[in-house]
Formats: structure tokens, C-alpha cells, sequence
């Protein structure tokens, strides 16, 4: 498979190649055009100066020319390229270039075609062009003159233009060897952050599925700040991913220990309790056997919980749905929390309005009690409020308390398994961290939802059914 950075280079070099190539053509045709143009009128114009130059040669007088200077242009312009035969009024011979040197002007002749067929690949045959000589508007005589056709280009003008095909020449391999420096500069600096990205995507990958235990493992991080909307977005993905999988490896080892934090306190009493017994310390009176006892149901308890949660999480909550007033539902809940309220001396306010809904009675109570429980737990002054508001399409609950609150950093993960705010696991509020996942496990198996806000004054949990 084709790496990226090859791909791009490859990419860009035959792009920017491909159109440099084509604008030098471009502009190569075109400055061919504009001097092609230049040489023809140039041709016409030498042509023009030689019938003017010849005329002048003629003296009215003697009505003869003066052959000693034409025939010295004559053999100036043989260089040139153009061949003149030169005749009076009567079509009389005065000066003839071949007849004067027949084999310079077929060596010159010669050197043009050869120069423009090989050179210049401008196909062409000898042209002869007439031209009357006029003297006071009296034609006197006329003039032949034999070039290379349509055009030549003269020595000058095939050096000028050499000269020009080779800077071309030079330019575009400059260009092509530019193009590849920029194609790779620019490949670069595009795929660097992508292999970047991919290599710590790799690492993750490779770490995860080794089951790597190290929790530094997983700070893989990309530091580099891009311009690059896409780049920098997928920077950021890649490390909200990795701090997610950092997250999901510490919650996961806090669940252990948590689970062993849990197991041990009440195996450790009863281990403790149970010597005594065995050693004859203590006496195995209803008292000492009644503390083992609650220990056990301690334990039994939080297997239970953890129990009932898997089989919410896992499987499919089979919901026994029935029709009932949910307000009802809220009011039966509340009742049994009201002697534990009043010991703690906080109120229960309800607000409820008669709310049918169909859903499972025995699941929808167990929500309720393990909130209300919370709320009373965690609140010693004040009170709290239980509201239903009317039935709109969704049946609104919310559990309003003016307890001690939730830290906003903890707000996020109270309704994980056995996650608590009291991170000292401080037995005295009772709870290991589970009613909350069990509460958020049913509303979900009904579709609904379950969150909560938080401040000093107090919690609020939203149930959205
Ligand atoms: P627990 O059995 O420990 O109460 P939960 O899953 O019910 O476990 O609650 C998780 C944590 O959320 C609790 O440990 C507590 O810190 C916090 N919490 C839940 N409800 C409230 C509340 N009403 N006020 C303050 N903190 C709360």
C-alpha cells in the first residue's frame, strides 16, 4: 500500500508539473506567434528597403542603372538570404545574384532551408516575389527577389531564438525540480500531523488490546497546536480518546477496589467477632451473633445490588408494564420516607398532578425510593420537594433537596456503578454507590431519562419518562 506522504508528493509533483508544462507551451506558442509575426513583417520590410535601395540606382538621364552599387547590394543581401535579380523597363538582364555567384547563393539558400526543416520544423519552399522600380511614377524596371518561404529566420534571429528555447528549457527543468521540493515540503507538512495522529492512535490501540496495567500508558497525548480545522479537530479526538480510555482504566481499578473496599469491612467484623467467639473471648450470645448476622446481610445486600445492576445493564429488563397514576406512585413513595424525615426534621413537599401512565409499577417505585433515600441521606436541614408537572407528551419528575449538594467534578459520574462523592467511603451515610445506576438502568429500559444539576443550596434530580 502506497504511504500518504508518497501519495500527496506523487500528487502535487504531477500536478504543479502538468501545468507548469502546459503554460510554458502556452506561452512558448504564443511568443512563436508574436515573432513569427515580427519576422514576416520584418521580410516585407527588408524587401521593401532593397526595391527602394535599387530605384535609386537608376539614372534618368543615361535611362541606365548604376550596376557597381547594385551590385553591391546585391551581394550584401545574398548573405541575408535574399537572392535579387534585377531588370530594365524591357525585361532586359542588369544584375543577376545567381549569374554573379552561383554557388555562394545555393550554399546560402541551402544553409536557410536546412536550418529552418531541422531546426525549426517550418516546411518551405524558394518564393519568388516581384517588385516594379518606378522613377518620377515611370516604371523603370523590376526586381526579383528569391527568399525562403512563407519566412527564415536570419543567423541573429536563429541564435535569438535558440537562446530563448534553451532558457525555456532551463526554466522548466527549474520548475519540475521545484515542483518536487515544494510536493514534498507540502506533503509533509500535511501528512506529518496525520501520521502523527495515526502512530498515537496505534499506541492506544496497541495498549488496550495488550491489556496494558500501567496507568501511565495511556497518556498519549498530541501536543502540537494546528491551524488546520481538520487537523487540530482530529488531534483533539484522538486525545479526548485517550483521556476517555485513561478515565475508563481508573474508574475501572476504583470499581475494584471499591468492590474489595465493600467485601472487606463486614468480612473483616465478622472474621474479627467470629475468633473472638472460637477463643472463647466472647460469648456466642444473641447480641455478638445478631452483629454477624447484620454483616452478612450487609454483604448479601451489596452482591444483590451489583446483581439486580448487571442484570439491568446486561440483559433485557423484562418490565412488567401496567396502567397507574404516577402521581399516585410519587405519594405512596413519599410516605414511607416520611418518619425518617421527621426524625431528621426536614420536610417532604409534594407537588403532583394525577399523571396515567403505563409503565412498570414495582421498577418506576424502586427509582424513586433509591432518590428519595439520597435526598434524605445527604440533606440535614430544609427539605424537599417532589414535583410532577402536568401530562405533557413526557411526564416531568424532579427531586428537589436543600442538602449538602454534589461537587461539580463528581456531578458526572454519580450515576456509574459504586461511584461516590465521599471518597473516604465513610460508612455513616450508609449507601455503596449503586442506587443511582440502578435508578438511571430502569428509567432508561423505560426510555426515558435521569440527570441531575447541583450547587451548595442543594441537588435536583430530573426524571424525564
Ligand atoms: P449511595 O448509595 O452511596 O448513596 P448512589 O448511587 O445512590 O449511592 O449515589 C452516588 C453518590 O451520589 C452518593 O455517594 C452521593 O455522594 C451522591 N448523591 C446522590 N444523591 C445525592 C443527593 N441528593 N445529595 C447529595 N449527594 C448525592
Amino acid at each position: 500500500m502506497i504511504s500518504l506522504k508518497h501519495r500527496l508528493t506523487l500528487t502535487y509533483a504531477l500536478f504543479i508539473s502538468l501545468s507548469l508544462s502546459v503554460l510554458t507551451f502556452i506561452v512558448n506558442q504564443i511568443t512563436r506567434q508574436i515573432f513569427t509575426g515580427l519576422i514576416k513583417q520584418n521580410i516585407a520590410e527588408k524587401s521593401n528597403d532593397i526595391v527602394r535601395a535599387i530605384g535609386e540606382q537608376y539614372n534618368p538621364n543615361s535611362r541606365s542603372f548604376d550596376i557597381v552599387t547594385i551590385e553591391a547590394i546585391g551581394m550584401y543581401f545574398i548573405h541575408e538570404g535574399y537572392i535579387l535579380t534585377v531588370s530594365d523597363e524591357r525585361g532586359n538582364f542588369v544584375w543577376d545574384a545567381r549569374s554573379h555567384n552561383m554557388p555562394e547563393c545555393t550554399e546560402v539558400l541551402e544553409a536557410i532551408a536546412a536550418r529552418m526543416e531541422s531546426k525549426f520544423r517550418v516546411g518551405g519552399s524558394f518564393q519568388n516575389q516581384h517588385y516594379p522600380i518606378s522613377y518620377a511614377k515611370q516604371p523603370v524596371g523590376n526586381i526579383n527577389i528569391e527568399t525562403y518561404g512563407p519566412f527564415f529566420y536570419s543567423e541573429t534571429e536563429t541564435l535569438f531564438l535558440s537562446s530563448v528555447n534553451r532558457l525555456f528549457l532551463i526554466a522548466g527543468l527549474v520548475f519540475v525540480l521545484l515542483s518536487v521540493i515544494i510536493s514534498i515540503l507540502l506533503s509533509r507538512t500535511i501528512s506529518r500531523p496525520i501520521l502523527k495522529a495515526e502512530e498515537a492512535a496505534r499506541q492506544i490501540a496497541a495498549l488496550h488490546s495488550s491489556g496494558s496495567t500501567n496507568r501511565q500508558n495511556f497518556r498519549i497525548r498530541l501536543h502540537e497546536q494546528y491551524k488546520t480545522k481538520e487537523l487540530a479537530g482530529l488531534s483533539h479526538s484522538i486525545n479526548v480518546l485517550s483521556h476517555e480510555l485513561e478515565e475508563g482504566e481508573r474508574r475501572q481499578r476504583q470499581l475494584t477496589s471499591d468492590i474489595a473496599h465493600e467485601l472487606r469491612t463486614p468480612l473483616t467484623c465478622l472474621q474479627g467477632t467470629i475468633e473472638a467467639i472460637l477463643d472463647g473471648v466472647w460469648e456466642p450470645d444473641r447480641e455478638n451473633i445478631t452483629s454477624c448476622h447484620e454483616e452478612i446481610l450487609r454483604v448479601t445486600r451489596l452482591v444483590q445490588d451489583l446483581n439486580t445492576l448487571t442484570n439491568l445493564e446486561w440483559e433485557n429488563i423484562n418490565l412488567n408494564k401496567t396502567d397507574f397514576d404516577l402521581a399516585e406512585l410519587l405519594q405512596v413513595t413519599a410516605e414511607q420516607f416520611k418518619a425518617a424525615a421527621y426524625k431528621k426534621g426536614i420536610t417532604i413537599t409534594l407537588n403532583l398532578t394525577t399523571s396515567p401512565i403505563n409503565a412498570d409499577y414495582d421498577r418506576l417505585k424502586q427509582v424513586f425510593i433509591n432518590l428519595l433515600s439520597n435526598a434524605i441521606k445527604y440533606t440535614d436541614q430544609g427539605g424537599i420537594t417532589i414535583s410532577l408537572e402536568p401530562p405533557a407528551k413526557n411526564r416531568r419528575i424532579s427531586i428537589v433537596d436543600t442538602g449538602i449538594g454534589i461537587p461539580p467534578e463528581d456531578l458526572p459520574f454519580i450515576f456509574e456503578r459504586l461511584y461516590r462523592t465521599d471518597k473516604s467511603r465513610n460508612r455513616n451515610t450508609g449507601g455503596a454507590g449503586i442506587g443511582l445506576s440502578i435508578a438511571a438502568a430502569i428509567v432508561s429500559a423505560h426510555g426515558g431519562t435521569i440527570s441531575a444539576e447541583s450547587g451548595n443550596g442543594g441537588t435536583i434530580f430530573h426524571v424525564t419518562l
